[in-house]
């Protein structure tokens, strides 16, 4: 079964309810969202009553709770251990990022595992499952979902081998998998036209069991650029056709798949791209934003001449 969603935005005041009526007004049936800024430690708590109404609404539509995820904050750096504070701060940031998974009874978290930054490759990648082993516990309801990264300047976790060490010194093996993002390995260097192959030594090193989430994204940039920049479906270097051979990869049926793809024109493209996703077939799509945002612009200023 195919489940597409994309990012949402949770805010204060609706919570899961909002992040849910998001994604069934692009007509997703799964979503990812940030429980709060993802570039600082502020959290608001979370409602028991708002998470307890939007189970009700994900239940009605059909939306399982188990193929949707939460994303943790980029500020959290397991990689780098060289300050004992900070590196201590992040990990009990991560232990209430996953309290508040809990909470909201979303239990897929993808981590970054982080920037090495001035700490030699292997330490840090070691540096990882020692904060993956700090911050988690027995009988914990969770997984936590290592990124693939396009390894842009210190990144660890940009070839499957790396990943493949973090996961072989976490001790709780049954709570930490792998996301995938197709923007990512294309700019860590992998031609994803040949993606059968990734997947081959994937499933040899890691095995394909571990995927839990792929993200879905174009990018701006060449093989191997290491920049990591998303580009809309269809619209980067990876291609409407190539993405769509991953989506529908027989290999990955089931795995949820969210879209981080820019806003045009400060408006979300999820629905259109969901649309052409399941349809399988391309339209030009961008152009209809800009027009809409054109015409906007024109009413605006043809307002502005009848009225003032
Ligand atoms: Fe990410
Ligand atoms: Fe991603
Ligand atoms: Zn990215």
């Amino acid at each position: 079964m195919l489940y597409i969603g994309s990012h949402v935005s949770f805010n204060k005041d609706t919570q899961l309810i909002g992040v849910v009526e998001t994604a069934l007004s692009n007509n997703a049936n799964t979503f990812m969202f940030y429980t709060g800024s993802n570039q600082s430690t502020l959290r608001f708590p979370i409602d028991k009553n708002l998470t307890d109404k939007a189970h009700q609404i994900m239940c009605e539509n059909n939306i399982e709770r188990e193929k949707c995820i939460i994303h943790a904050p980029f500020i959290i750096n397991l990689a780098n251990n060289s300050d004992e504070r900070k590196y201590q701060f992040y990990i009990d940031f991560l232990k209430q990022e996953i309290d508040r998974c809990i909470a909201l009874g979303i239990n897929n978290l993808v981590l970054h595992p982080g920037s090495h930054v001035s700490v030699p490759k292997d330490e840090a990648l070691l540096s990882v499952s020692k904060g993956l082993n700090e911050a988690l516990k027995e009988g914990q309801n969770i997984n936590i979902l290592i990124e693939y990264m396009s390894g842009k300047g210190t990144e660890v976790g940009s070839t499957i081998d790396e990943l493949k060490t973090i996961l072989e010194n976490v001790i709780y093996k049954d709570k930490v998998f792998i996301c995938l993002d197709t923007c990512h390995i294309n700019d860590a260097g992998y031609n994803l036209n040949n993606f059968d192959d990734f997947l081959d030594e994937f499933d040899q090193k890691i095995g394909i069991d571990k995927i839990k989430c792929i993200h879905i994204n174009d990018s701006k940039n060449s093989i191997g650029a290491h920049k990591d920049r998303h580009e809309n479906i269809g619209y980067g270097t990876i291609g409407f056709e190539t993405l769509i051979n991953i989506i529908y990869n027989p290999r990955l049926d089931n795995i949820p798949k969210i879209l981080e793809t820019p806003f045009i024109e400060d408006k979300s493209p999820y629905k259109t791209e969901i649309e052409i996703i399941k349809q399988k077939k391309f339209i030009e799509f961008k152009w209809t934003f800009y027009i809409c945002y054109k015409n906007l612009i024109i009413l605006y200023k043809l307002r502005h001449l009848f009225y003032l």
